[in-house]
């Protein structure tokens, strides 16, 4: 990729790209994509860092969403478990089958939650029973038969569920397992599609710390955060794919829209080893008795557990209340009642809000998660027509993206050259087809460089087969850091060169999970800290800026007490 200063420098030679899109979130990283690989000249922008909006506020679920089966969202659900399967099979490092269980306590109920929605006499959904849930997961199937991505639905009795699972509450009916997906780091997928666009493109720019200031006429006005300094685009076509704040930008564009009705989610992630080893790898998925659902999920060796659903106004400074966190507890401990939870097992909490499309009053789990292109013809203000990326989900980003391109297209009058369907996204690019060839590309690294196995399968895992660049580019530097023994210098700074970190918050809360897997301690804050400070030439007044800044994200978005380091 090339720097920051020479992508800069792009914008100012070509003030006219043919579209601009404000929001790196997922949606509009993957328009982004879509238009590098279709040959155009796109500049993608974001206020903030890539991927740190709604986009990192997920739960982590790649699925097709079994309970809009019963809103009757059936082509919904039908195109996001197509999505789900392909990320399956293109991106097998960073999306994997995720085994998903429903702990049942009822037979019978939950069955007028679809008729009533029907009739629009739904207000709060029941709790669904053990018929319904059958019923949904024989549908659920039913999308996936064909490509047998993943496997069947099981049902188990009591007596099965509390052999397999016996920390569960023995007042369980039945359990049902059904497969979707999981993503343990959805901003590492984000800035890996970041890099294939650049890679296929190279009038392709993307630049985090740049927001949308305002716009008239044929003017767009943006600004480097980082000199001060302010640009002025004329682009072709404005993709305003900026989540929850979709309407504020439009504000800032001389229009007023009504598209976003935004809804607040929260999560926790516990250091817990008996609640782990009781979900065992599997998702436990369940609902409290008003319908509301709650999750339990498996993040690597700790416990992630979500999710509210509540409406704001303000997108802006959501965090975690101490009333989610008491909400999250008593859940699991309907389904777990034995174990222990408390908040000093909280390592990580994170809060978002989901861009759904404008709705009035009703439950929020019932709002719709489809997917729609806004398109503001220019008129009297702006002279640039403008598409807003309006609700989604993190899953059938491909599929919203591909439409959102064929609408910027069509504005250009021109055609797609290439689909993205089939496509690997980042390190998926030739992975092994099967454990063998696996096994030979990993004994091929271990033998190629002085690092231990695990280190090499660790490295894979996170970056697939991109991890022969970090071995070629920093073979002297793979030795296990002090206080990150899984991590190597090497390898920070091959994220550091490759993947625009301005920050150290860039680094730790999205780059890698370290902060998301309580790594940071004093000591590796430090190790980390200088690591950058090295690469990216960080004074050390800078240094010391950074550090604060990244203690205060923490307190403040995340709710945690920060590792005591004050650098010297
Ligand atoms: C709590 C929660 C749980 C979810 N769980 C799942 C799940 O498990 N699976 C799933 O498939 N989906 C899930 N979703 C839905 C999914 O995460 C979102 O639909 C998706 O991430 C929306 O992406 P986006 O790109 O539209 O918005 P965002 O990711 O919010 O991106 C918008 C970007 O616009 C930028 N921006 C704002 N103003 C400006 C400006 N003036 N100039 C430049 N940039 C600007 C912001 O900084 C932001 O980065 C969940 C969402 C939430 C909130």
């Amino acid at each position: 990729m090339k720097t920051r200063a020479e992508r800069l420098q792009a914008l100012k030679d070509n003030p006219c790209p043919s579209v601009l899109i404000v929001g790196a979130g997922i949606n509009g990283i993957g328009t982004f994509r879509d238009l590098a690989l279709q040959g155009l000249d796109v500049v993608l922008i974001d206020r903030g860092d890539y991927c740190s909006g709604a986009s990192a506020a997920s739960s982590h679920m790649v699925h097709g969403g079994i309970r809009y089966l019963e809103n009757g969202e059936f082509n919904l659900v039908k195109e996001a478990v197509q999505e789900r399967n392909h990320l399956i099979e293109r991106l097998p490092h960073l999306v994997k089958p995720l085994p998903t269980t429903f702990p049942i306590f009822k037979r019978f109920s939950g069955l007028l939650n679809a008729p009533l929605k029907f009739l629009g006499l739904l207000d709060k959904p029941s709790e669904r029973g053990a018929l319904v849930i059958k019923l949904g997961m024989i549908f659920y199937d039913a999308f996936t038969r064909k490509q047998k991505t993943v496997p069947p639905h099981q049902f188990r009795n009591r007596k099965d569920s509390l052999e397999l699972y016996p920390e569960l509450n023995p007042e369980i009916l039945y359990t049902a397992t059904y497969y979707d997906g999981s993503m343990p780091s959805p901003e590492r997928i984000a800035v890996e599609l970041i890099k294939d666009a650049v890679d296929a493109n190279e009038n392709a720019v993307p630049l985090n710390y740049v927001p949308l200031i305002s716009a008239s006429g044929w003017d767009v006005t943006v600004k480097d955060e980082v000199s001060g300094e302010e640009i002025t685009l004329h682009p072709k076509v404005l993709v305003n794919a900026a989540g929850p704040w979709i309407d504020l930008v439009n504000r800032k564009m001389g229009r007023e829209t009504p598209f976003i009705s935004a809804t607040k989610g929260s999560h926790l992630i516990l250091d817990n080893p008996r609640l782990k080893e009781a979900i065992r790898d599997e998702e436990f998925f369940f609902e409290n008795k008003d319908g509301r659902i709650v999750l339990i999920f498996p993040l690597m060796d700790k416990v992630m557990i979500g999710t509210s659903d509540l409406r704001v106004d303000d997108p802006d400074d959501v965090v975690i209340t101490e009333d989610e966190i008491g909400y999250f507890f008593d859940m699991i401990g309907r389904v777990f009642p034995d174990i222990e939870v408390d908040r000093s097992q909280i390592i990580y909490t994170f809060s978002g809000v989901r861009p759904l499309e404008r709705t009035e009053g009703g439950a929020t789990g019932q709002i719709s998660r489809n997917h729609t292109v806004k398109v503001l013809e220019e008129g009297d203000l702006l002279d640039i027509p403008v598409l807003s990326l309006v609700g989604g989900k993190w899953t059938s980003f491909r599929a919203f993206s591909e439409h959102a391109a064929d609408k910027a297209l069509a504005k250009l009058g021109k055609d797609r050259v290439i689909s993205t369907w089939d496509l690997s996204i980042g390190g998926s690019k030739d992975y092994p087809e099967n454990p063998v060839q696996k096994e030979r590309m990993i004994n091929e690294w271990v033998r190629s460089s002085d690092m231990g196995r695990d280190r090499v399968e660790t490295l894979f895992d996170w970056y697939g087969t991109k991890t022969s660049q970090i071995l070629a580019d920093h073979s002297d530097q793979l030795a296990p850091l002090p206080s990150l023994p899984t991590f190597s210098r090497g390898e920070i700074e091959w994220i550091l060169k490759g993947e625009d970190v301005l920050h150290l918050d860039d680094l730790i809360l999205r780059r890698t999970t370290l902060a998301k897997l309580g790594k940071i301690t004093p000591q590796s804050l430090k190790e980390i800290t200088e690591i950058c400070a090295s690469v990216l030439g960080w004074s050390a007044n800078e240094k010391a800026a950074e550090v604060k800044r990244y203690q205060e994200i923490l307190l403040k978005n995340h709710r945690l007490h920060y590792a005591e380091y004050i650098p010297g």
